[in-house]
């Protein structure tokens, strides 16, 4: 039953996904942690064409049964879950902005104080791996070790929180911030935050709102 309104979630949020601008047709995919595994989108069906009964369900060992292939990126969401206990969703995606600095393997820097949002002092770019390889998502874990968001080289980017609908919400902040430095880099070179603000920051966010509901995770 539980599982039913999980499969829901990740319905909606593979929707929202596109319906946002933050990725367009197959590309992206979404988890979401379900008792002992998680779910996940089938692989190159558009999110428009999915129903409940297509999402994926995968044990943290890698096993599905399903006439769906699960998602070629299965590696990295099952290897981000496995890795951290209080992340429970993780949305990968192809924004148009994160992808450009992606491209040229940038790193986003403290140009804004919502970079704290990644839980740093920056944004990583992991570097290029082959999408669907161990090895993207080993580099995908090292650019997210005490972050909750980073970018693929010449790829994309990937954000996880404890709920779909708070790494969702992380996915636009992102794409923001790339969209922010990207503008900025047209103009010059910008002032960058120094660390004891972000540590400033960071402490103000335990306190800062985001705490409704829909931001929580209920796979009891
Ligand atoms: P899937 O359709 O297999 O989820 O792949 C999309 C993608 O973004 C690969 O990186
Ligand atoms: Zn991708």
């Amino acid at each position: 039953m539980q599982q039913a309104r999980l499969r829901d979630e990740v319905l909606t949020h593979a929707l929202k996904l596109n319906s946002s601008g933050l990725n367009q047709g197959t590309s992206g995919n979404l988890s979401v942690r379900a008792s002992d595994g998680f779910l996940i989108t089938p692989s190159g069906v558009p999110y428009d064409e999915l129903a409940a009964a297509d999402i994926v369900y995968m044990s943290l060992d890698g096993d599905w049964k399903h006439d769906l292939q699960p998602s070629s990126e299965w590696r990295f969401h099952r290897d981000i879950l496995r890795a951290k206990p209080d992340v429970n969703a993780v949305v990968h995606a192809h924004p148009t902005w994160c992808t450009a600095l992606a491209i040229c393997g940038m790193d986003i820097p403290a140009i804004h104080y919502m970079i704290a949002v990644s839980g740093g002092n920056s944004i990583r770019c992991a570097g290029y791996e082959t999408y669907g390889t161990e090895e993207l998502s080993a580099a995908a874990l090292k650019a997210l070790e005490g972050r909750t968001a980073c970018l693929l080289a010449n790829h994309g980017m990937i954000a996880t929180g404890p709920s779909l609908a708070r790494a969702m919400w992380l996915a636009v902040e992102v794409e923001t911030l790339a969209r922010q430095y990207f503008n900025v880099l047209q103009l010059g070179k910008p002032n960058l935050l120094p660390d004891d603000e972000i540590e400033r920051v960071l402490e103000k966010f335990k306190n800062y709102g985001l705490k409704g509901q829909s931001f929580s995770h209920d796979q009891s």
